[in-house]
Formats: C-alpha cells, sequence, structure tokens
C-alpha cells in the first residue's frame, strides 16, 4: 500500500487537451447516444469540466443534453433515457483553456440555422475567434456564449447558403487557428480538420455505422473498426445509405501538435499513423542510449510516462519499479480551471511506494516539465519516502514558449523552461541529476521528419501566425 501522498493542484499537474469530439451515423435507427456516451468516456482525459450528447431525430429536431462535470456524472440511466434513437449524434468533453466554465460554455452548441436544427461540437482554439465575432456582432449576429464553437457555427451558417460543407469551408478557410469539428444537420454527418492537422480526428466503421472520434481510444470504446485519419484540411459529410463525401479546404500544410505523443493522447491510442505507447517507448530506449546512469531502479511519473520508463529499463537493464501511485476516483468536484481552484484545496493526490524506493537510486522519468511545481513536489514526496538520489529523465525537450493552439500553457512566464539553464532547473525542483531528450529524438520516435510536426512549445516555431490575434485576445476577455 501507498504510505505517503502528495495534494497537486489539478492544474499545476500537467497542461491539458481543451476538448474531446465524438460523431457517428447509422442507416438503422438506434441508441446512438450510448454509443456516444462510451466514446466519451474514452476521451474523458482530454476534458474533464462538463459533458454533452446532442442527436438528431423525427428529421428536423434535435435533443442534447449537457453539464459540468466528467462524463459519468453528467450522464445516468436517466439522462441517456431523454435522449431519443437516432440515425445520428454528436458528443463532447470540455477542458476550457478560452470561454469561462460553466454550462453555458458546455458543448455541442446546438441552433437553429440555414439548414434547420444543427449541433456542432470542436475541439481546439481558433486564434482570430474575437475578430471574427465582432464582424459577425456588426452583421447582426447575436452570441449567447463566450465559446469559440457559437462563433464556428455562426460562420458556418452565414456561408452556408448554398450547402453545409461550402459553409464549413468557407468557415473554416476563414479560421486561423487549431481545430477538430463534428457537426449533425439534416440527417448528415460532417466532420472537419485543421488545415495543419493540428488536432486529431479519426473515422471508424462499425457494420453499417461511420464513427468520428478525437482519438483512436474513442472509437475502440465504441467497437468501431478506425479507417483512417481524417486528413489535415479535409471536410467528410456522411449520408445515411453510407455516401461518404471529402472535399478539402485550402492551404493545407500538414503539421500535427507533437505534444499528442508526448502526453495529451492516451497511450492505446494511433494518431496519424503512429502508435503513441510506440512513440512513448521510443522516446524512453532513447533517453537510455543517451544518459546511462548509474542507479538501482527506473520508474515513471503516471501514466503517461510510465510507458518511456519501461523503455529506458529495457534497454538499460535497470528493473522497472512502481514509486508512484494516482488517485483515479477524482470527479467534478476536484477539477475547476480557475487560478482560484488552483490554488485550493481542490486536489488530485499522489502517492509513493516506500517498500519500493526506499534506499534507492532511483531514475524519474517524467512526460514534460511545465511549470515546474508538480515535478519539485513529487522529488520531495519521493526523497521524504527513502529515495537515496534521484535522478529526472524528460521525454519531450525543454518547454520554452507557450502554445497558441488549446493547450494550457499560454504565457512563457508560467513555464520554468523559458528563462532558466537546465542545471537551473534542476537545482529549482531539488533532483541529483536532470537530463531533458533533444527535439531530434523526440521527432524520431514520433517517427516523424524537420516539418511533420507543430514543435511551437518546444522550438518556439509555429505553423500559423498566432501571436498578433493572441496578444488581443488577452486584452478583450
Ligand atoms: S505549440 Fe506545442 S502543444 Fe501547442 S500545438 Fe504546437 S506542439 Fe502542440
Amino acid at each position: 500500500m501507498p504510505d505517503k501522498y502528495i495534494i497537486v493542484p489539478e492544474r499545476e499537474f500537467a497542461p491539458h487537451e481543451e476538448c474531446g469530439i465524438v460523431g457517428i451515423i447509422s442507416n438503422t435507427e438506434k441508441e446512438l447516444a450510448r454509443d456516444i456516451y462510451y466514446g466519451l468516456f474514452a476521451l474523458q482525459h482530454r476534458g474533464q469540466e462538463s459533458a454533452g450528447i446532442a442527436v438528431q431525430y423525427n428529421n428536423d429536431a434535435i435533443a442534447y443534453y449537457k453539464n459540468m462535470g466528467l462524463v459519468s456524472e453528467v450522464f445516468g440511466a436517466d439522462e441517456l433515457q431523454l435522449l431519443p434513437k437516432t440515425f445520428a449524434g454528436i458528443g463532447h468533453v470540455r477542458y476550457s483553456t478560452t470561454g469561462s466554465s460553466n454550462v453555458i460554455n458546455a458543448q455541442p452548441v446546438v441552433f437553429y440555422g440555414r439548414h434547420g436544427r444543427m449541433a456542432i461540437a470542436h475541439n481546439g482554439n481558433i486564434a482570430n475567434a474575437l475578430v471574427i465575432k465582432e464582424k459577425m456582432i456588426r452583421a447582426g449576429h447575436i452570441f449567447q456564449s463566450s465559446v469559440d464553437s457559437e462563433v464556428l457555427a455562426s460562420l458556418i451558417n452565414y456561408y452556408g447558403a448554398e450547402d453545409i460543407t461550402t459553409g464549413i469551408r468557407k468557415a473554416c478557410e476563414e479560421l486561423v487557428g487549431a481545430y477538430a469539428l463534428v457537426l449533425v444537420a439534416e440527417n448528415k454527418l460532417f466532420a472537419a480538420r485543421d488545415p495543419q492537422g493540428l488536432k486529431p480526428l479519426v473515422l471508424g466503421i462499425r457494420g453499417d455505422d461511420y464513427v468520428f472520434a478525437s482519438e483512436s481510444c474513442g472509437l475502440d470504446a465504441m467497437d468501431a473498426t478506425m479507417i483512417r485519419d481524417v486528413e489535415p484540411g479535409e471536410i467528410i459529410m456522411i449520408e445515411r445509405g453510407n455516401k461518404i463525401t471529402s472535399s478539402h479546404m485550402s492551404g493545407i500544410m500538414r503539421r500535427s501538435c507533437i505534444f499528442e505523443y508526448v502526453y495529451l493522447a492516451r497511450s492505446d491510442s494511433i494518431i496519424d499513423g503512429v502508435g503513441v505507447y510506440d512513440a512513448r517507448y521510443e522516446c524512453g530506449k532513447q533517453l537510455a542510449s543517451l544518459h546511462k546512469i548509474d542507479a538501482d531502479i527506473v520508474a515513471g511519473v503516471p501514466d503517461s510516462a510510465l510507458v518511456s520508463a519501461r523503455g529506458y529499463s529495457d534497454i538499460s537493464g535497470i528493473p522497472y519499479v512502481d514509486a508512484l501511485g494516482k488517485n483515479r476516483y477524482i470527479g467534478r468536484t476536484f477539477i475547476q480551471p480557475t487560478q482560484s481552484m488552483r490554488e485550493s484545496a481542490v486536489k488530485i493526490k499522489l502517492t509513493a511506494f516506500k517498500n519500493n524506493i526506499a534506499g534507492k537510486r532511483l531514475i524519474l522519468i517524467e512526460d514534460s516539465i511545465v511549470r515546474g511545481t508538480t515535478c519539485k513536489k513529487i522529488i520531495h514526496l519521493l526523497r521524504q519516502s527513502g529515495a537515496k538520489e534521484i535522478h529526472m529523465l524528460v521525454a519531450s525537450p525543454v518547454v520554452k514558449y507557450p502554445c497558441y493552439f488549446g493547450v494550457d500553457m499560454d504565457t512563457r512566464e508560467q513555464l520554468i523552461g523559458a528563462f532558466r539553464t537546465e542545471e537551473e532547473i534542476c537545482s529549482e525542483i531539488g533532483a541529483d541529476s536532470l537530463h531533458y531528450i533533444p527535439l531530434s529524438n523526440l521527432t524520431l520516435a514520433c517517427r516523424g521528419t524537420g516539418t511533420t510536426y507543430c514543435k511551437g512549445c518546444f522550438d518556439g516555431k509555429y505553423p500559423l501566425d498566432v501571436e498578433q490575434y493572441y496578444c488581443r485576445k488577452e486584452g478583450l476577455e
């Protein structure tokens, strides 16, 4: 049994992705809300703040339910029964980096538009959302929330006189940012991914049903088999009768987010043809080749770094042990992304396995160090629990720059690595030694080339010029 614990404010624990999305269309009317529920459950790691499901029924009606909390807290049997049998529906889990944390900003966004009743859910960050919103307000539109999805809905409707696909294409060509979206209307299911493919989105099949999910683990949970990734800049429309139409936006230039492999995605997902587990394991192997450390045991910080720790152990021959346990039973009360909650007693609990580490020289592998506060607490805990030496290895390079694309690390001041040397970081977190994997090795581990991925938070080179919008956003919100 673990016998030491620390309390870590949730937002300090790690950076967070802002959302997960699911969409499904079937040839037969069935309880798709349940399938969406399972898909969202598997994507819970991408957002724990709110959850919602919208299904289209009776041709032009949409039933939906959304609320604050984890999927399991928002949807019980009663809530799922409110959602009728259907041919198509979408779902969403949210973690906000824009818009305040309340139910009005929960998704899907349901609205009346040129094509009747429509529902949209998206994952990502639209850098020029405020510019577009002001334009739409001047054109007579009104908004009831502060989420980008409503801006997206309004713009798609604005350009959708011809048809919805044209509306999505023209809207997306005006957007600057990272996003993946699903939309249900006219008994059709639509999906789109930004021209850089910064946000992941996959397409799967289950019998006669087609399914979209942010990650392949969402497809697995819905018993669907992955067909392929939605391509960067691709818009897919699926009609009943299995008719699939694919088209593309202009300006496509693949730059998927490499941080998905480092931390954001679940280890059993496959993104853009690369297994997240494989990439993390390879990072561990490379760390073992680069940094040979005289130690007794190797361990990972749960969850994402456990795989890298196994890779390190397999190459180095140093035994792998569990040093830390994580409390997995954390509900809505524990996760509120505001500064006050960050500072408050709203916590995640990490525990140390004292018997495994007492008197040992420990190599501890972490997926990334962003703010450094958690790392410092973990090292303190491990020392309190008897570890003789703690050598920290990080399966990603130093995070030096903010992310403008929806991952919650948005100013340089937040980042421990922005203005410090590695020696200074090591001393700050209290480790005996500290080493990071070089960016070229991380890229190789993710089977990428110099230009396959966005690596902006590591090298400051972003695929889009968004800093101007970001400053504007900070000033206005
Ligand atoms: S800046 Fe970092 S976290 Fe943000 S999209 Fe690029 S690689 Fe991902």
